[in-house]
């Protein structure tokens, strides 16, 4: 039985962890919105999953929010139009990631119009629809996860009969320094955030709803709180859910999914496992906005708020940016003229790619973009010096694993080793790295050991299909020999049955 009254208790926070720096310098800067550049640039494929198949061709006129990408595959969500214009190139473009290469986009050049298709699918009274019905809207709108991760959000919705969902946790978190968008978002769109709230729990059947923000933000607790009283205080509502703002002690990597599970319900998600196993359903504030726009006003995703931070960046602002606007365009606005000693980061400064450059455009997963004088990144990492065995790195994984150890392993190119030793469940979070006295970059080594398990692993499945496939040649071969020898065998059976014995001195 669920332990309800832990809700109304100071929780055990998660193990391990950090506390950072946060230098939220954007958390009083309100909401405000980019202007559209030029030319938009949609990728293909902005989420976790199957490429979407493309549905315009070069010289098409298209309006905002139109369908442009088809997705391809039960893991894939479509692409939308940002703005009316036409299509002026379908090409490989460069997309945020860390390797710089690129992946088909489709080039919009913008009218001015800004014309968007009719919304005709807005549901106000979503409470007498059935579930599947605002799924598929969910799906259709193309909403993934906002937090960054990027995966499409209507197969989270997904009711499994063998693990209902008792708790929907809304992830206030934000515990990125220098990102806000998810703090202004809450103290301005608090009503929205709520009304998504109640939309997530009559979709999974959940009777209960947190909406956890950690401590260093106390005008969104305020606002949220103010929110839900309001909300619940509408007769026309759910009077039969339960919606709570819970405060959390600050501390990194607290807006990690299983962490969050741990800090709010005591529960541990086990390696492997899903927060469905443990009946929670986690989701992140920007996509329950994106959620409530897509049922209520019957939008699709075509923009979303992400930070423009940094300590080289000229004006910080968090702005309401149409998906495919390129980075360096945002920069721009925000006063960037001097690219020089700068390095750009998609994301947060622990968890997210540091990009070669500001050509690829904002998509679905951009938190954040950050303008880092080069210096500062790499004070933590300068000068690598040997392990001292201090044991720090481990102290703070949030996950029990032996960093140092995984690094030796995946320095010495023990790859199997260090699968051994969990390294898939390692979530990236940089705190080991964070506190190592000798500036060992571990993440690095850890992305570039999961990089070269997934090759050796993709390698072996090519040779595990080749080997197959070969079996079964040799195995076909062998079987028409032995077809062939057999039918020989029944033809001379038969020749000798119809045959007189005196023809034998017929022949030559
Ligand atoms: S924190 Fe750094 S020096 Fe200390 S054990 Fe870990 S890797 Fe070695
Ligand atoms: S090993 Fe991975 S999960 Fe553990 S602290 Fe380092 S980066 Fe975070």
């Amino acid at each position: 039985m669920f332990d309800w009254l832990q809700f109304f208790r100071p929780t055990p926070p998660f193990s391990g962890g950090v506390l950072l720096d946060m230098h939220k310098i954007t958390d009083a800067s309100p909401i405000a919105d980019c202007p559209l550049p030029e030319v938009l640039i949609h990728p293909l494929k902005q989420h976790i999953g199957a490429s979407c198949e493309l549905l315009v061709s070069v010289g098409d006129h298209v309006f905002r929010g139109q369908k442009i990408g088809k997705s391809k595959g039960y893991v894939s969500a479509p692409v939308h139009a940002g703005t009316s214009g036409k299509v002026v190139r379908i090409e490989d473009h460069i997309v945020p990631h860390p390797s710089g290469l690129g992946m088909p986009c489709i080039f919009i050049e913008a009218d001015g119009l800004d014309q968007s298709i009719e919304a005709k699918n807005s549901i106000t009274d979503w409470i007498n629809h059935a579930p599947s019905l605002l799924r598929e809207q969910v799906r259709l709108a193309g909403i993934t996860g906002l937090g960054g991760a990027g995966f499409p959000t209507y197969i989270k919705l997904l009711k499994d009969q063998r693990h209902p969902i008792h708790t929907v946790v809304l992830n206030g978190i934000e515990c990125e320094p220098w990102l806000t968008h998810d703090h202004r978002l809450m103290i301005e769109h608090s009503d929205a955030i709520v009304e998504g709230l109640a939309i997530l729990l009559h979709l999974v059947g959940s009777p209960r709803g947190v909406i956890a923000i950690e401590d260093n933000k106390p005008i969104a607790i305020l606002a949220m709180q103010q929110a839900i009283d309001a909300y619940t205080s509408n007769a026309k509502n759910q009077a039969a859910i339960i919606m709570v703002v819970q405060s959390l002690p600050t501390r990194y990597p607290q807006g990690s999914e299983k962490q969050l599970i741990q800090a709010i319900t005591g529960q541990e998600v086990p390696a492997g496992k899903l927060p469905m196993h443990t009946g929670v359903l986690c989701q992140n504030i920007a996509s329950t906005e994106a959620i409530y726009r897509a049922i209520v006003q019957g939008k699709p995703l075509t923009e979303r708020v992400i930070t423009v931070s940094g300590d080289a960046l000229p004006i910080p602002a968090n702005l309401r940016v149409r998906l495919g606007t390129p980075m360096r365009f945002v920069f721009s606005h925000c006063g960037l003229r001097q690219w020089d000693g700068i390095q750009i980061v998609h994301g947060g400064p622990m968890m997210g790619e540091r990009l070669k450059n500001a050509e690829a455009p904002v998509v679905k997963s951009t938190t954040g973009l950050l303008a880092m004088a080069r210096n500062t990144l790499m004070a933590e990492h300068q000068g690598e010096e040997p392990c001292i065995r201090c044991g720090h790195c481990s102290e703070v994984c949030p996950i029990h694993l032996v960093p140092n150890m995984l690094a030796d392993f995946t320095r010495q190119e023990q790859f199997d080793k260090a699968e051994s030793y969990q390294l898939f469940d390692c979530i990236e979070c940089g705190c080991c790295s964070h506190v190592c006295p000798s500036h060992i970059p571990l993440v690095h080594y850890f992305r570039y050991g999961k990089g070269q398990l997934a090759q050796i692993r993709k390698e072996k499945s090519f040779a595990e299909a080749s080997r197959q496939r070969s079996e079964q040649r040799n195995s076909r071969i062998v079987q028409e020999k032995a077809a062939k020898a057999a039918r020989r065998s029944r033809v001379r059976q038969q020749a000798k049955k119809i045959l007189p014995p005196e023809t034998k001195d017929d022949q030559p």
